[in-house]
């Protein structure tokens, strides 16, 4: 990173936020998102004084777009540079940024921050098939309460009432959580064989939900939290390193996460809370430990602001 991105032009001046975005988003050219056409020849650029900059007209289906077209940021007025401002402080801030830091740092109402960083949130969605682990990585598993479920009466003692997240976590590399729907933890094996390759060896608890996990997997080791044991070693090696039974990857995550959901994001309803757990794994799964600094973690969220557009339908920002 030659110059803090935070003076730079592109979060500054929209035309330069917009030739930023168009080049990640189109690394080979315009593509006309209504017809598919990508022949740049049949692409004009509308650069009169009353058109919006960064509007495009192909002549193949005579319609007009912008880069907007079919990502987080369509039906937005907010301005490109706005966005990316959004896109860095969220991507910079280890545990996260609130609509209300967010709102006073742009000058933009509470709430297009609180839309902008939900749209936000789902670019930095993990879509894929990819499986973690494999070639004998080690993944962690693990589970975590958090909030408050809804309709479910007053809190009481225990984990009841509370919202039950997934996570596994590669050693040395990303995470994945999920929402668990009511407690069901009869969900965990099918997600954790849905997204882990067969050849891993799986660290978890002593939770009975993970009994099945030495059929599916190369190999299940487990740490028995209750008899104060968080870490033992096997004697063997993983990747030329002392292969240690633990789970305490994946709780460091949960620390992080929670930090954050307490700090940040004290009003989380259940229904974002997968939003949320989006937010943290891609901030995690692109760490700065695994070379990836603020600048380039800010470019991976806006290539992930293709093909999500449908999840809010509104016009407010
Ligand atoms: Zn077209």
């Amino acid at each position: 990173m030659a110059n803090s991105i935070l003076s730079g032009k592109v979060l500054q001046n929209e035309a330069a936020a917009i030739a930023w975005v168009e080049a990640r988003v189109w690394p080979e050219g315009p593509v006309c998102p209504h017809c598919g056409n990508c022949n740049g020849d049949k692409i004009g650029k509308l650069t009169g004084k009353t058109a919006r900059p960064g509007l495009r007209k192909c002549y193949e289906c005579r319609k007009q777009f912008t880069v907007k077209v079919g990502t987080v940021f369509e039906d937005s007025h907010v301005p490109m540079h706005l966005w990316l401002q959004a896109i860095y402080l969220l991507c910079s801030s280890k545990k996260g940024i609130s609509s209300n830091q967010l709102s006073r740092t742009l000058g933009v109402t509470l709430k297009t921050a609180w839309f902008m960083s939900h749209r936000i949130r789902e670019a930095m969605r993990f879509v894929g098939v990819a499986p973690m682990g494999g070639g004998g990585e080690v993944v962690e598993s693990d589970e975590t309460y958090i909030g408050r479920r809804e309709g479910v009466g007053r809190p009481r003692a225990g984990s009841y009432h509370k919202n039950v997240v997934l996570t596994l976590v590669e050693r040395g590399g990303s995470a994945r959580s999920f929402h668990l729907d009511g407690q069901a933890i009869s969900d965990i094996m099918p997600i954790v064989k849905a997204n882990v390759a067969k050849d891993s060896r799986m660290n978890t608890d002593e939770g009975p939900h993970y009994n099945d996990l030495k059929k599916e997997f190369l190999e299940h080791k487990t740490v028995n939290h209750k008899a104060d044991e968080y870490a033992w070693h096997t004697g063997d090696y993983v990747d030329g390193k002392p292969y240690v039974v633990t789970t305490n990857t994946v709780e460091g995550y949960y620390s992080i996460f929670k930090r954050g959901m307490k700090g940040v994001y004290q009003h989380c309803k259940e229904k974002h809370l997968h939003r949320y757990l989006a937010e943290f794994d891609f901030r995690y799964s692109n760490r700065i430990r695994l070379g990836v600094d603020d600048v380039e973690r800010t470019e991976r969220a806006v290539k992930g602001i293709v093909g999500k557009r449908l999840t809010y339908r509104t016009s407010h920002i």
